[in-house]
């Protein structure tokens, strides 16, 4: 048996995605539209974090986020892991990857770019440098720290 702490309560089946940035988790609900699926959602924010500071944590009964989920995930809380639960226990901790490229989720923050006029969806070549994450759009080909980007 575990001896970790339980902060929120535990769930029987579905998904903890744990060790997300203090702050990420409302847009991470927001954006993975995880309210959308019906399940029960306990959300933990601001929960101390042994590695870093404070922490949210996401559970949600039920649901398993898929691969490509679990890789835009990394997007946003590249430090997050990702916990499938069946009866109570953590069977697979998935591995995050960020993405090569994300489309629809963030807006371009250059005002001229040709992304923002025509119904075009967004598109983002991502890359890791220097430990930061960088995105370049495919329409104005300037490239972004993550952090600037807003979500579409
Ligand atoms: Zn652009």
């Amino acid at each position: 048996m575990s001896h970790t702490k339980l902060s929120v309560e535990a769930i029987k089946d579905g998904t903890v995605i744990d060790h997300i940035p203090a702050g990420q988790g409302l847009a991470i609900l927001r954006q993975f539209k995880l309210l959308d699926y019906g399940s029960a959602v306990t959300v933990g924010f601001n929960l101390p974090s042994k590695n870093h500071g404070s922490k949210d944590i996401i559970k949600i009964t039920g649901v398993q986020l898929d691969d490509e989920a679990a890789n835009r995930l990394a997007l946003f809380a590249p430090t997050a892991t990702v916990n499938v639960i069946a009866d109570f226990s953590v069977v697979k901790k998935k591995h995050l990857t960020l993405p090569e490229k994300i489309s629809e989720v963030f807006r371009c923050p250059n005002r001229n770019c040709a992304s923002h006029g025509e119904p075009v969806t967004s598109l983002f070549y991502v890359r890791q440098n220097d430990g930061q994450t960088k995105l370049k759009c495919h329409y104005c080909e300037k490239t972004y720290v993550r952090e600037a980007v807003a979500e579409a």
